[in-house]
């Protein structure tokens, strides 16, 4: 879902602009980079802790994000613009409601995968369980399998529609 964040993320920057929030390239990047950040924890899943999602670790919840973006604020966040500081939150956020939005396509029942959210909303409170999701997943040969593309149709087309969507605003919309 990497191009899906980067689209999303991209999109932010130009919605906004229709409140007169002008960033300039540079910070433009920084927001699509907000956008895919936490996924690098997917690095600790491939060689430390397999097995489980990298969606269970604390750098996918919202206390996580927001922790991400004080220590941005803290070391990085006067050298951009007020508006950047907080496309970036936004854009953390916006993260973790694209990775859940496969549970709530499901709630609608566009796709059957994802019939239990994949991120802790309320952590350190609650903490989903992902083991009936890995499980399926696993059944299905993975995210990046053929038969996943299938099951998952709507995440698949939400993505594509995000893609598309962030190309014309690239293209058309300056
Ligand atoms: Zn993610």
């Amino acid at each position: 879902m990497i191009l899906g964040h980067l689209a999303f993320s991209y999109i932010l920057t130009q919605v906004t602009r229709l409140f007169g929030w002008e960033l300039s390239g540079s910070e433009i990047a920084l927001v699509m980079i907000a956008g895919s950040l936490i996924d690098l924890d997917l690095f600790v899943t491939f060689f430390i802790k397999k097995g489980i999602s990298h969606r269970n670790f604390i750098t996918h919840t919202p206390l996580g994000v927001f922790l991400i973006w004080l220590i941005f604020m803290v070391s990085l966040g006067q050298y951009f613009s007020f508006e950047a500081d907080i496309l970036v939150l936004m854009a953390l956020l916006g993260h973790l409601v694209m990775d859940d939005s496969g549970y709530w396509l499901c709630r609608l029942g566009l796709q059957h995968i994802d019939n239990c959210s994949r991120i802790s909303w309320l952590y350190p409170f609650k903490r989903y369980n992902n083991i009936g999701l890995m499980k399926r997943l696993g059944d299905v040969g993975g995210f990046f399998s053929d038969k996943y593309l299938k099951v998952a149709k709507a995440s698949n087309i939400l993505e594509v529609l995000l893609i598309i969507i962030a190309f014309s605003l690239f293209t058309y919309g300056r």
